[in-house]
């Protein structure tokens, strides 16, 4: 296995980057550094994605993140102290130039929607 690369960036919380299906490198929020706990367990998680074998398997990693209440509430107080970390659950993040789908957060954001529009058809 390749070793990772990983460099900061100064918004998200952390991403693994990919070219052509393969990770390439993860890219931590900057912040994270005054947080070595949160850190950690950021890059753990991004350490899945690396080892990852595809989009359903990222899927399943982030889906079952959303239950790990305690990082959770660690991240969300992370968040309101940098708020730019809130891009992390934005559908698209803008990058030298270029869009880039957050396909987890496309599919979260739809589901919130569709629920909310049909909810709203249920009521009426
Ligand atoms: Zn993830």
């Amino acid at each position: 296995m390749i070793k990772p690369k990983i460099s900061y960036i100064n918004y998200g919380m952390g991403f693994t980057l990919s070219e052509h299906g393969k990770a390439i490198e993860i890219q931590l929020n900057k912040n994270l550094k005054k947080y070595p706990k949160l850190r950690k367990q950021v890059l753990a998680h991004e350490f899945l994605h690396w080892n990852s074998r595809g989009w359903f398997d990222d899927f399943k990693i982030d889906f079952y993140d959303l239950f790990n209440f305690k990082k959770g509430r660690e991240q969300l107080s992370f968040c309101i102290k940098h708020p730019k970390s809130l891009l992390a659950n934005s559908p698209v993040f803008f990058e030298n130039g270029e869009f880039i789908p957050n396909w987890f957060m496309v599919g979260f954001w739809g589901l919130i929607s569709i629920t909310l529009i049909t909810g709203g058809l249920l009521i009426i």
